[in-house]
Protein backbone atom coordinates (compact mmCIF):
# COMPACT_ATOMS: atom_id res chain seq x y z
CA UNK A 1 0.00 0.00 0.00
CA UNK A 2 0.91 3.81 -0.85
CA UNK A 3 0.03 6.10 1.76
CA UNK A 4 -2.12 5.90 4.60
CA UNK A 5 -4.43 9.08 4.96
CA UNK A 6 -5.49 9.91 8.41
CA UNK A 7 -8.66 11.97 8.56
CA UNK A 8 -9.91 14.08 11.60
CA UNK A 9 -13.25 14.52 12.50
CA UNK A 10 -13.31 18.00 11.74
CA UNK A 11 -11.44 17.41 8.09
CA UNK A 12 -14.89 16.50 6.13
CA UNK A 13 -14.01 18.45 2.86
CA UNK A 14 -13.18 16.99 -0.21
CA UNK A 15 -10.44 19.26 -0.92
CA UNK A 16 -8.50 18.54 2.50
CA UNK A 17 -5.03 18.99 1.95
CA UNK A 18 -4.45 15.15 3.35
CA UNK A 19 -6.72 14.10 0.26
CA UNK A 20 -4.65 15.57 -2.15
CA UNK A 21 -3.06 13.41 -4.91
CA UNK A 22 -5.28 10.72 -3.41
CA UNK A 23 -4.10 7.25 -5.38
CA UNK A 24 -7.82 5.19 -5.19
CA UNK A 25 -5.58 2.14 -6.55
CA UNK A 26 -2.77 2.22 -4.11
CA UNK A 27 -3.90 4.67 -0.63
CA UNK A 28 -6.40 4.14 2.30
CA UNK A 29 -8.25 6.97 3.64
CA UNK A 30 -8.74 6.08 7.86
CA UNK A 31 -10.84 7.49 10.31
CA UNK A 32 -11.08 6.70 13.57
CA UNK A 33 -14.08 6.83 16.29
CA UNK A 34 -12.44 7.39 19.48
CA UNK A 35 -13.34 7.40 23.06
CA UNK A 36 -10.77 9.78 24.01
CA UNK A 37 -11.80 12.82 22.19
CA UNK A 38 -15.59 12.42 23.29
CA UNK A 39 -14.49 13.05 26.72
CA UNK A 40 -11.18 14.69 27.55
CA UNK A 41 -13.88 17.23 28.29
CA UNK A 42 -17.12 16.09 28.42
CA UNK A 43 -18.62 16.85 25.25
CA UNK A 44 -21.90 18.28 24.39
CA UNK A 45 -23.84 14.80 23.22
CA UNK A 46 -25.20 16.89 20.08
CA UNK A 47 -21.53 17.55 19.44
CA UNK A 48 -20.25 14.23 19.38
CA UNK A 49 -23.81 12.86 17.13
CA UNK A 50 -22.92 15.36 14.89
CA UNK A 51 -19.38 14.57 14.48
CA UNK A 52 -19.43 11.06 14.36
CA UNK A 53 -22.80 11.07 11.82
CA UNK A 54 -20.66 13.87 9.65
CA UNK A 55 -17.67 11.35 9.64
CA UNK A 56 -19.87 8.03 8.71
CA UNK A 57 -21.76 10.13 5.90
CA UNK A 58 -18.56 11.30 4.67
CA UNK A 59 -16.79 8.15 4.38
CA UNK A 60 -19.94 6.67 2.70
CA UNK A 61 -19.04 9.57 -0.18
CA UNK A 62 -15.53 8.68 -0.52
CA UNK A 63 -16.93 4.94 -1.17
CA UNK A 64 -19.35 6.07 -3.64
CA UNK A 65 -16.06 7.84 -5.38
CA UNK A 66 -14.23 4.11 -5.22
CA UNK A 67 -11.98 5.32 -2.18
CA UNK A 68 -10.98 2.37 0.36
CA UNK A 69 -11.76 3.80 3.57
CA UNK A 70 -10.87 1.84 6.38
CA UNK A 71 -13.17 3.68 8.86
CA UNK A 72 -12.97 2.34 13.17
CA UNK A 73 -16.58 2.57 14.82
CA UNK A 74 -16.36 3.61 18.67
CA UNK A 75 -17.87 0.40 19.35
CA UNK A 76 -16.35 -1.81 17.20
CA UNK A 77 -14.18 -4.60 18.90
CA UNK A 78 -10.70 -3.81 19.87
CA UNK A 79 -10.93 -0.07 19.06
CA UNK A 80 -8.26 0.89 21.29
CA UNK A 81 -10.53 4.56 21.79
CA UNK A 82 -7.14 6.66 20.93
CA UNK A 83 -5.45 8.46 17.98
CA UNK A 84 -2.52 6.90 18.74
CA UNK A 85 -3.98 3.40 19.72
CA UNK A 86 -5.76 3.50 16.37
CA UNK A 87 -2.95 4.65 13.92
CA UNK A 88 -0.53 2.36 15.02
CA UNK A 89 -3.32 -1.02 14.74
CA UNK A 90 -3.80 0.92 11.10
CA UNK A 91 -0.14 0.79 10.33
CA UNK A 92 -0.06 -2.97 11.43
CA UNK A 93 -2.99 -3.59 9.08
CA UNK A 94 -1.98 -1.64 5.97
CA UNK A 95 1.82 -1.33 5.95
CA UNK A 96 1.39 1.84 4.66
CA UNK A 97 4.62 3.81 3.05
CA UNK A 98 4.27 6.89 4.44
CA UNK A 99 0.82 8.60 6.47
CA UNK A 100 -0.46 11.90 5.26
CA UNK A 101 -2.15 14.00 7.42
CA UNK A 102 -3.61 17.93 7.13
CA UNK A 103 -2.51 19.77 10.23
CA UNK A 104 -4.89 19.38 12.94
CA UNK A 105 -7.00 22.31 15.02
CA UNK A 106 -5.37 21.68 17.78
CA UNK A 107 -1.48 22.05 19.67
CA UNK A 108 -2.09 18.80 21.48
CA UNK A 109 -3.04 17.13 18.67
CA UNK A 110 -0.47 18.21 16.32
CA UNK A 111 1.86 17.17 19.12
CA UNK A 112 0.89 13.99 18.95
CA UNK A 113 1.13 13.68 15.21
CA UNK A 114 4.16 14.60 15.40
CA UNK A 115 5.38 12.18 17.40
CA UNK A 116 4.02 9.37 15.27
CA UNK A 117 6.78 9.24 13.07
CA UNK A 118 9.50 8.11 15.24
CA UNK A 119 6.89 5.86 17.62
CA UNK A 120 5.92 4.14 14.57
CA UNK A 121 9.06 4.16 12.26
CA UNK A 122 6.75 4.92 9.03
CA UNK A 123 7.24 8.74 7.14
CA UNK A 124 4.49 11.24 8.53
CA UNK A 125 3.87 14.22 6.46
CA UNK A 126 1.88 17.11 7.77
CA UNK A 127 0.11 19.06 5.31
CA UNK A 128 -1.36 22.53 6.27
CA UNK A 129 -5.24 23.22 6.45
CA UNK A 130 -5.27 25.09 3.45
CA UNK A 131 -9.02 25.61 3.76
CA UNK A 132 -8.49 28.84 5.26
CA UNK A 133 -8.33 31.96 4.21
CA UNK A 134 -4.77 32.95 5.72
CA UNK A 135 -2.31 30.80 6.34
CA UNK A 136 -0.10 30.42 9.19
CA UNK A 137 2.48 31.49 8.09
CA UNK A 138 0.85 34.50 6.18
CA UNK A 139 -0.66 35.05 9.76
CA UNK A 140 2.60 35.29 11.40
CA UNK A 141 4.42 37.44 9.02
CA UNK A 142 1.52 39.75 9.47
CA UNK A 143 1.74 40.34 12.92
CA UNK A 144 5.92 40.26 12.75
CA UNK A 145 5.21 43.96 10.46
CA UNK A 146 3.32 45.19 13.57
CA UNK A 147 3.39 46.50 16.96
CA UNK A 148 0.01 46.02 18.02
CA UNK A 149 -2.65 42.90 16.52
CA UNK A 150 -5.49 43.88 16.74
CA UNK A 151 -8.30 42.46 14.81
CA UNK A 152 -9.44 45.65 12.34
CA UNK A 153 -6.20 45.80 10.67
CA UNK A 154 -5.93 42.60 9.90
CA UNK A 155 -9.51 42.44 8.40
CA UNK A 156 -9.12 44.98 6.25
CA UNK A 157 -5.62 43.61 4.93
CA UNK A 158 -7.47 40.37 4.65
CA UNK A 159 -10.34 42.15 2.32
CA UNK A 160 -7.19 43.89 0.15
CA UNK A 161 -5.91 40.11 -0.02
CA UNK A 162 -9.43 38.69 -1.28
CA UNK A 163 -10.65 41.37 -2.90
CA UNK A 164 -14.07 40.72 -1.15
CA UNK A 165 -16.44 43.84 -0.67
CA UNK A 166 -13.88 45.95 -2.84
CA UNK A 167 -14.39 48.40 -5.94
CA UNK A 168 -12.82 48.02 -8.47
CA UNK A 169 -10.10 50.34 -8.05
CA UNK A 170 -9.52 48.56 -4.62
CA UNK A 171 -11.13 50.95 -1.85
CA UNK A 172 -14.49 49.02 0.10
CA UNK A 173 -17.86 48.68 -1.02
CA UNK A 174 -19.72 51.76 0.42
CA UNK A 175 -16.66 53.85 0.98
CA UNK A 176 -16.30 52.24 4.45
CA UNK A 177 -14.46 48.85 5.83
CA UNK A 178 -16.92 48.72 8.90
CA UNK A 179 -20.58 49.20 9.57
CA UNK A 180 -20.43 48.31 13.19
CA UNK A 181 -21.66 51.47 14.02
CA UNK A 182 -24.87 50.82 12.38
CA UNK A 183 -25.00 47.26 13.44
CA UNK A 184 -25.78 47.07 16.98
CA UNK A 185 -29.51 48.10 17.63
CA UNK A 186 -31.65 46.26 20.13
CA UNK A 187 -34.74 43.70 18.25
CA UNK A 188 -38.14 45.11 18.34
CA UNK A 189 -40.77 43.64 20.13
CA UNK A 190 -42.76 42.96 17.23
CA UNK A 191 -39.98 41.32 14.94
CA UNK A 192 -40.21 37.92 13.48
CA UNK A 193 -37.18 35.65 13.71
CA UNK A 194 -36.48 32.92 10.97
CA UNK A 195 -35.46 29.53 12.00
CA UNK A 196 -32.63 28.09 10.81
CA UNK A 197 -32.58 24.67 8.34
CA UNK A 198 -33.17 21.91 10.46
CA UNK A 199 -32.64 18.10 9.02
CA UNK A 200 -34.51 15.03 9.91
CA UNK A 201 -32.11 12.34 10.74
CA UNK A 202 -32.13 9.62 8.83
CA UNK A 203 -30.82 5.82 9.23
CA UNK A 204 -27.17 6.67 9.73
CA UNK A 205 -27.78 9.53 11.75
CA UNK A 206 -30.45 7.25 14.10
CA UNK A 207 -27.67 4.94 14.70
CA UNK A 208 -25.32 7.35 16.09
CA UNK A 209 -28.27 8.51 18.08
CA UNK A 210 -28.74 5.57 19.68
CA UNK A 211 -25.08 4.85 20.26
CA UNK A 212 -24.55 8.27 21.79
CA UNK A 213 -26.90 7.90 23.91
CA UNK A 214 -25.94 4.61 24.74
CA UNK A 215 -22.23 5.86 25.61
CA UNK A 216 -22.34 9.67 26.37
CA UNK A 217 -25.71 10.25 28.45
CA UNK A 218 -24.15 11.43 31.48
CA UNK A 219 -22.54 14.53 29.61
CA UNK A 220 -24.33 18.28 30.19
CA UNK A 221 -26.94 18.51 27.03
CA UNK A 222 -30.08 17.29 25.58
CA UNK A 223 -28.95 14.81 22.19
CA UNK A 224 -32.89 15.44 20.96
CA UNK A 225 -34.08 16.81 18.96
CA UNK A 226 -31.34 16.35 16.88
CA UNK A 227 -31.60 18.58 13.22
CA UNK A 228 -27.74 19.81 12.65
CA UNK A 229 -26.87 19.22 8.62
CA UNK A 230 -24.25 16.10 8.73
CA UNK A 231 -23.58 16.39 4.83
CA UNK A 232 -21.99 18.93 2.70
CA UNK A 233 -25.34 18.70 0.73
CA UNK A 234 -27.22 19.41 3.69
CA UNK A 235 -24.87 22.01 5.00
CA UNK A 236 -25.04 24.03 1.46
CA UNK A 237 -29.40 23.63 1.93
CA UNK A 238 -28.51 25.66 5.86
CA UNK A 239 -26.40 28.71 3.62
CA UNK A 240 -29.12 29.00 1.40
CA UNK A 241 -32.28 29.32 3.88
CA UNK A 242 -29.56 31.68 6.09
CA UNK A 243 -28.31 33.66 2.99
CA UNK A 244 -32.11 33.90 2.24
CA UNK A 245 -34.14 34.58 4.98
CA UNK A 246 -31.89 35.86 7.93
CA UNK A 247 -28.45 37.61 6.49
CA UNK A 248 -31.00 40.67 5.42
CA UNK A 249 -31.33 41.65 8.84
CA UNK A 250 -27.89 40.20 10.17
CA UNK A 251 -26.54 43.72 10.30
CA UNK A 252 -28.61 45.57 12.84
CA UNK A 253 -29.07 42.85 14.81
CA UNK A 254 -26.23 40.93 15.59
CA UNK A 255 -25.21 42.10 18.99
CA UNK A 256 -29.42 41.86 20.25
CA UNK A 257 -30.55 39.15 22.75
CA UNK A 258 -33.98 38.03 23.17
CA UNK A 259 -35.77 36.17 25.67
CA UNK A 260 -37.30 32.70 24.74
CA UNK A 261 -34.55 33.18 21.43
CA UNK A 262 -31.92 31.38 20.40
CA UNK A 263 -31.34 32.21 16.91
CA UNK A 264 -32.17 35.87 16.30
CA UNK A 265 -30.58 36.90 12.67
CA UNK A 266 -27.13 34.46 13.52
CA UNK A 267 -26.88 31.58 10.76
CA UNK A 268 -25.68 28.81 13.17
CA UNK A 269 -23.56 27.83 10.48
CA UNK A 270 -20.11 27.46 12.43
CA UNK A 271 -20.27 23.97 13.19
CA UNK A 272 -20.54 23.35 9.67
CA UNK A 273 -17.71 25.33 8.68
CA UNK A 274 -15.19 24.18 11.18
CA UNK A 275 -15.92 20.10 10.50
CA UNK A 276 -15.32 21.08 7.38
CA UNK A 277 -18.83 20.80 5.54
CA UNK A 278 -18.21 24.36 4.21
CA UNK A 279 -15.56 26.25 3.26
CA UNK A 280 -14.65 30.22 4.49
CA UNK A 281 -14.26 31.25 1.26
CA UNK A 282 -17.81 29.73 -0.29
CA UNK A 283 -19.52 31.04 2.75
CA UNK A 284 -17.87 34.93 2.33
CA UNK A 285 -18.34 34.70 -1.88
CA UNK A 286 -21.89 33.83 -1.48
CA UNK A 287 -23.13 36.55 1.27
CA UNK A 288 -21.16 39.05 -1.44
CA UNK A 289 -23.05 37.90 -4.28
CA UNK A 290 -26.53 38.62 -2.08
CA UNK A 291 -25.36 42.34 -2.08
CA UNK A 292 -24.15 42.42 -4.95
CA UNK A 293 -27.80 40.98 -6.51
CA UNK A 294 -29.66 43.81 -4.22
CA UNK A 295 -31.11 41.36 -2.07
CA UNK A 296 -28.86 42.17 1.33
CA UNK A 297 -28.08 45.84 2.40
CA UNK A 298 -24.04 46.33 2.57
CA UNK A 299 -23.97 46.83 6.23
CA UNK A 300 -25.22 43.02 6.71
CA UNK A 301 -23.11 41.73 4.41
CA UNK A 302 -20.05 43.41 5.50
CA UNK A 303 -21.10 42.54 8.81
CA UNK A 304 -21.41 38.57 8.76
CA UNK A 305 -18.38 38.47 5.81
CA UNK A 306 -16.36 40.11 9.08
CA UNK A 307 -17.03 37.37 11.38
CA UNK A 308 -15.68 34.71 8.79
CA UNK A 309 -12.94 36.62 7.34
CA UNK A 310 -11.95 39.11 10.48
CA UNK A 311 -12.39 37.25 12.73
CA UNK A 312 -12.77 33.45 12.47
CA UNK A 313 -9.48 33.50 10.72
CA UNK A 314 -7.63 35.79 13.25
CA UNK A 315 -8.57 33.90 15.89
CA UNK A 316 -7.27 30.97 14.29
CA UNK A 317 -3.44 33.01 13.41
CA UNK A 318 -3.26 34.33 17.32
CA UNK A 319 -3.88 30.86 18.20
CA UNK A 320 -1.13 29.01 16.50
CA UNK A 321 1.14 32.44 17.02
CA UNK A 322 1.16 31.62 20.45
CA UNK A 323 0.66 28.43 21.43
CA UNK A 324 1.50 26.43 23.46
CA UNK A 325 1.84 29.38 26.22
CA UNK A 326 -1.33 30.54 25.50
CA UNK A 327 -3.47 28.07 27.10
CA UNK A 328 -1.61 29.07 30.27
CA UNK A 329 -2.19 32.50 30.28
CA UNK A 330 -3.83 33.98 33.38
CA UNK A 331 -2.76 38.25 33.19
CA UNK A 332 -5.19 39.07 35.93
CA UNK A 333 -4.75 36.01 38.20
CA UNK A 334 -8.35 34.40 38.08
CA UNK A 335 -8.32 31.89 40.79
CA UNK A 336 -11.88 31.04 42.11
CA UNK A 337 -13.90 27.73 40.40
CA UNK A 338 -16.83 27.76 37.86
CA UNK A 339 -19.68 28.62 39.57
CA UNK A 340 -22.24 25.10 39.37
CA UNK A 341 -24.70 26.53 37.42
CA UNK A 342 -23.02 26.88 34.91
CA UNK A 343 -24.04 23.30 33.94
CA UNK A 344 -26.85 22.97 35.79
CA UNK A 345 -28.45 26.41 34.49
CA UNK A 346 -30.34 26.72 38.38
CA UNK A 347 -29.78 30.68 38.58
CA UNK A 348 -31.87 33.54 39.39
CA UNK A 349 -29.95 35.44 36.77
CA UNK A 350 -32.52 35.15 33.95
CA UNK A 351 -29.58 35.68 31.10
CA UNK A 352 -27.65 33.53 32.55
CA UNK A 353 -30.32 31.07 33.14
CA UNK A 354 -31.38 31.26 29.33
CA UNK A 355 -27.90 31.64 27.80
CA UNK A 356 -26.90 28.05 29.96
CA UNK A 357 -30.57 26.48 28.88
CA UNK A 358 -30.41 27.64 25.17
CA UNK A 359 -26.61 25.79 25.34
CA UNK A 360 -28.21 22.61 27.05
CA UNK A 361 -30.75 22.30 23.99
CA UNK A 362 -29.33 23.60 20.90
CA UNK A 363 -25.10 22.97 21.85
CA UNK A 364 -24.91 26.82 20.48
CA UNK A 365 -25.35 30.49 20.91
CA UNK A 366 -24.90 33.48 19.77
CA UNK A 367 -22.03 35.18 19.88
CA UNK A 368 -23.17 37.95 22.53
CA UNK A 369 -24.66 35.40 24.51
CA UNK A 370 -21.38 33.76 24.95
CA UNK A 371 -19.45 37.11 25.60
CA UNK A 372 -21.40 39.22 27.17
CA UNK A 373 -23.40 36.52 29.54
CA UNK A 374 -21.69 33.94 30.29
CA UNK A 375 -18.15 34.75 29.40
CA UNK A 376 -18.77 38.48 31.27
CA UNK A 377 -19.78 36.77 34.43
CA UNK A 378 -16.73 34.76 34.58
CA UNK A 379 -14.84 37.52 33.97
CA UNK A 380 -16.32 39.81 36.50
CA UNK A 381 -16.35 36.92 39.35
CA UNK A 382 -12.74 35.98 38.20
CA UNK A 383 -12.96 32.66 37.32
CA UNK A 384 -9.98 30.08 36.52
CA UNK A 385 -9.44 30.94 32.88
CA UNK A 386 -8.44 26.62 32.27
CA UNK A 387 -12.11 25.72 33.63
CA UNK A 388 -14.23 28.42 31.92
CA UNK A 389 -12.10 27.58 28.37
CA UNK A 390 -12.76 23.57 29.50
CA UNK A 391 -16.91 24.70 29.98
CA UNK A 392 -16.31 26.38 26.68
CA UNK A 393 -15.48 23.59 24.51
CA UNK A 394 -17.54 20.90 26.07
CA UNK A 395 -20.60 22.60 25.13
CA UNK A 396 -20.59 23.67 22.22
CA UNK A 397 -20.66 21.61 18.92
CA UNK A 398 -18.38 24.53 17.07
CA UNK A 399 -15.95 24.29 19.24
CA UNK A 400 -12.79 23.11 18.41
CA UNK A 401 -9.33 24.50 20.71
CA UNK A 402 -7.99 26.81 17.84
CA UNK A 403 -11.19 28.73 17.69
CA UNK A 404 -12.70 28.40 21.45
CA UNK A 405 -9.34 29.59 23.11
CA UNK A 406 -8.95 32.90 21.87
CA UNK A 407 -12.31 34.05 22.16
CA UNK A 408 -12.30 32.88 25.47
CA UNK A 409 -9.17 33.39 27.36
CA UNK A 410 -8.66 35.96 25.05
CA UNK A 411 -11.57 37.77 24.45
CA UNK A 412 -13.62 36.91 27.01
CA UNK A 413 -11.56 36.51 30.22
CA UNK A 414 -8.91 39.80 29.06
CA UNK A 415 -6.14 36.37 30.11
CA UNK A 416 -4.17 36.74 27.27
CA UNK A 417 -3.08 40.50 28.57
CA UNK A 418 -4.45 42.43 25.97
CA UNK A 419 -3.46 40.97 22.62
CA UNK A 420 -6.88 40.02 21.27
CA UNK A 421 -8.43 43.22 22.55
CA UNK A 422 -7.08 46.49 23.95
CA UNK A 423 -9.65 46.62 26.69
CA UNK A 424 -11.83 43.51 29.08
CA UNK A 425 -15.28 43.26 27.85
CA UNK A 426 -16.54 43.73 31.35
CA UNK A 427 -20.23 45.09 31.78
CA UNK A 428 -21.96 46.30 34.03
CA UNK A 429 -26.28 45.06 33.41
CA UNK A 430 -26.99 48.12 31.76
CA UNK A 431 -25.77 46.77 28.56
CA UNK A 432 -27.75 43.55 29.26
CA UNK A 433 -30.99 45.52 29.54
CA UNK A 434 -29.78 47.68 26.72
CA UNK A 435 -29.52 44.97 23.94
CA UNK A 436 -32.28 42.51 25.34
CA UNK A 437 -35.63 41.87 27.13
CA UNK A 438 -34.34 39.44 29.23
CA UNK A 439 -34.37 42.13 32.35
CA UNK A 440 -38.15 42.07 32.25
CA UNK A 441 -38.20 38.22 33.67
CA UNK A 442 -35.42 38.40 36.30
CA UNK A 443 -35.70 38.53 40.04
CA UNK A 444 -33.26 40.80 39.90
CA UNK A 445 -34.03 44.50 39.00
CA UNK A 446 -30.95 45.66 36.52
CA UNK A 447 -31.72 49.60 37.77
CA UNK A 448 -30.88 48.63 41.58
CA UNK A 449 -27.04 49.21 42.17
CA UNK A 450 -26.50 47.33 45.68
CA UNK A 451 -28.32 44.91 48.11
CA UNK A 452 -29.93 41.07 47.44
CA UNK A 453 -32.26 43.00 44.68
CA UNK A 454 -29.57 44.35 42.31
CA UNK A 455 -28.54 43.05 39.57
CA UNK A 456 -25.37 41.24 40.53
CA UNK A 457 -23.45 42.30 37.18
CA UNK A 458 -23.70 45.77 38.52
CA UNK A 459 -22.10 45.67 41.93
CA UNK A 460 -19.70 42.76 40.15
CA UNK A 461 -18.52 45.22 37.46
CA UNK A 462 -17.18 47.97 39.60
CA UNK A 463 -15.81 45.46 42.28
CA UNK A 464 -13.82 44.17 39.15
CA UNK A 465 -12.42 47.43 38.58
CA UNK A 466 -11.57 48.12 42.21
CA UNK A 467 -10.06 44.58 42.31
CA UNK A 468 -8.26 44.92 38.82
CA UNK A 469 -6.63 48.94 39.85
CA UNK A 470 -3.01 47.98 39.66
CA UNK A 471 -3.42 46.35 36.18
CA UNK A 472 -5.87 48.12 34.16
CA UNK A 473 -6.49 51.28 36.46
CA UNK A 474 -4.06 53.22 33.73
CA UNK A 475 -5.40 51.24 30.49
CA UNK A 476 -6.61 54.83 28.62
CA UNK A 477 -9.80 53.31 27.27
CA UNK A 478 -10.87 52.30 31.10
CA UNK A 479 -10.08 56.19 32.35
CA UNK A 480 -14.08 57.47 32.24
CA UNK A 481 -14.66 54.37 34.20
CA UNK A 482 -12.43 54.64 36.70
CA UNK A 483 -12.90 58.69 36.88
CA UNK A 484 -16.40 57.77 37.23
CA UNK A 485 -15.64 55.01 40.16
CA UNK A 486 -12.80 57.32 42.17
CA UNK A 487 -16.40 59.99 42.93
CA UNK A 488 -17.97 57.15 44.32
CA UNK A 489 -18.42 57.74 48.10
CA UNK A 490 -16.62 55.36 50.51
CA UNK A 491 -19.83 53.92 51.44
CA UNK A 492 -20.83 52.75 48.19
CA UNK A 493 -17.32 50.68 47.61
CA UNK A 494 -18.11 49.22 50.56
CA UNK A 495 -21.52 48.07 49.91
CA UNK A 496 -20.30 47.11 46.38
CA UNK A 497 -17.12 45.05 48.04
CA UNK A 498 -20.07 43.50 50.30
CA UNK A 499 -22.21 42.68 47.88
CA UNK A 500 -19.49 40.84 45.24
CA UNK A 501 -18.39 39.24 48.17
CA UNK A 502 -21.60 37.49 48.79
CA UNK A 503 -22.37 36.71 45.61
CA UNK A 504 -19.00 35.14 44.78
CA UNK A 505 -19.23 33.21 47.94
CA UNK A 506 -22.58 31.65 47.00
CA UNK A 507 -21.53 31.31 43.28
CA UNK A 508 -18.24 30.28 43.23
CA UNK A 509 -18.16 28.64 47.13
CA UNK A 510 -19.13 24.76 46.33
CA UNK A 511 -16.80 22.41 43.98
CA UNK A 512 -18.34 22.51 40.22
CA UNK A 513 -20.57 19.73 39.00
CA UNK A 514 -18.02 18.49 36.74
CA UNK A 515 -14.58 18.82 37.16
CA UNK A 516 -13.64 18.72 33.34
CA UNK A 517 -9.95 21.04 33.66
CA UNK A 518 -7.52 19.49 31.73
CA UNK A 519 -3.33 20.58 32.82
CA UNK A 520 -1.87 23.35 30.52
CA UNK A 521 -0.19 22.00 27.41
CA UNK A 522 3.24 20.63 28.19
CA UNK A 523 2.47 19.44 31.56
CA UNK A 524 1.75 16.05 33.10
CA UNK A 525 -1.87 15.13 33.88
CA UNK A 526 -2.57 15.34 37.69
CA UNK A 527 -2.07 11.81 39.55
P1 LIG B 1 -22.91 34.09 13.14
O1 LIG B 1 -23.22 35.22 14.05
O2 LIG B 1 -23.89 33.73 12.11
O3 LIG B 1 -21.50 34.43 12.48
C1 LIG B 1 -21.10 33.84 11.24
C2 LIG B 1 -19.85 33.04 11.40
O4 LIG B 1 -18.77 33.87 11.76
C3 LIG B 1 -19.89 31.98 12.48
O5 LIG B 1 -20.53 30.82 12.02
C4 LIG B 1 -18.42 31.77 12.79
O6 LIG B 1 -17.86 30.82 11.91
C5 LIG B 1 -17.81 33.13 12.49
N1 LIG B 1 -17.53 33.86 13.71
C6 LIG B 1 -18.25 34.84 14.27
N2 LIG B 1 -17.61 35.35 15.35
C7 LIG B 1 -16.48 34.64 15.48
C8 LIG B 1 -15.40 34.67 16.41
N3 LIG B 1 -15.36 35.55 17.41
N4 LIG B 1 -14.42 33.77 16.25
C9 LIG B 1 -14.44 32.89 15.24
N5 LIG B 1 -15.42 32.82 14.33
C10 LIG B 1 -16.42 33.69 14.45
N6 LIG B 1 -16.91 30.17 17.56
C11 LIG B 1 -16.64 28.93 17.13
O7 LIG B 1 -16.80 28.64 15.93
N7 LIG B 1 -16.22 27.96 17.99
C12 LIG B 1 -16.04 28.21 19.32
O8 LIG B 1 -15.65 27.33 20.08
C13 LIG B 1 -16.32 29.53 19.79
N8 LIG B 1 -16.17 29.83 21.11
C14 LIG B 1 -16.45 31.09 21.54
C15 LIG B 1 -16.25 31.40 22.90
C16 LIG B 1 -16.52 32.68 23.35
C17 LIG B 1 -16.29 33.02 24.80
C18 LIG B 1 -16.95 33.67 22.47
C19 LIG B 1 -17.20 35.06 22.94
C20 LIG B 1 -17.14 33.37 21.13
C21 LIG B 1 -16.88 32.10 20.65
N9 LIG B 1 -17.05 31.77 19.29
C22 LIG B 1 -16.76 30.50 18.85
C23 LIG B 1 -17.41 32.79 18.31
C24 LIG B 1 -18.91 32.94 18.04
O9 LIG B 1 -19.60 33.09 19.26
C25 LIG B 1 -19.50 31.77 17.26
O10 LIG B 1 -18.73 31.56 16.10
C26 LIG B 1 -20.93 32.08 16.83
O11 LIG B 1 -21.72 32.35 17.94
C27 LIG B 1 -21.48 30.89 16.05
O12 LIG B 1 -22.85 31.10 15.76
P2 LIG B 1 -23.30 31.46 14.29
O13 LIG B 1 -22.77 30.46 13.34
O14 LIG B 1 -24.78 31.67 14.34
O15 LIG B 1 -22.55 32.83 14.07
FE1 LIG C 1 -29.20 39.55 33.84
FE2 LIG C 1 -29.11 41.49 35.67
FE3 LIG C 1 -30.84 41.64 33.66
FE4 LIG C 1 -31.17 39.80 35.58
S1 LIG C 1 -31.26 42.02 35.83
S2 LIG C 1 -31.38 39.48 33.36
S3 LIG C 1 -29.05 39.27 36.05
S4 LIG C 1 -28.62 41.68 33.50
Amino acid sequence: MSALRYLFADHLSRGVSSLEGLDPARDVVLMTEVAAECTYVPHHPKKIAFLLSAMRHFAAELRAEGIRVDYVRLDEPGNTQSFAGEIRRAVVRHRPARIVVCEPGEWRVLEEVRSWEAALGVPVEIRPDRRFLCSTEAFRAWAQARRGLRMEPFYRWMRQRTGLLLTADGEPEGGRWNFDAENRERAPADLDFPRPARFAPDAITAEVLDLVRERFSGHFGELLPFGFAVTRTEALVALEHFLAHALPRFGPYQDAMRAGEPWLFHSGLSPYLNAGLLLPEEVCRRAEAEWRAGRVPLASAEGFIRQILGWREYVRGVYWLFMPDYARRNALGADRPLPSFYWTGRTEMACVRQAVEQTRQEALSHHIQRLMITGNLALLLGVRPAEVCDWYLAVYADAFEWVELPNTLGMALHADGGIMGSKPYAASGAYIDRMSDLCRGCRFDVREKNGPRACPFNYLYWDFLLTQRERLGRNPRLAQAYRTLDRFPAERIERIRADAARFRAEACGGATEVAVTRPPPGEPPPP
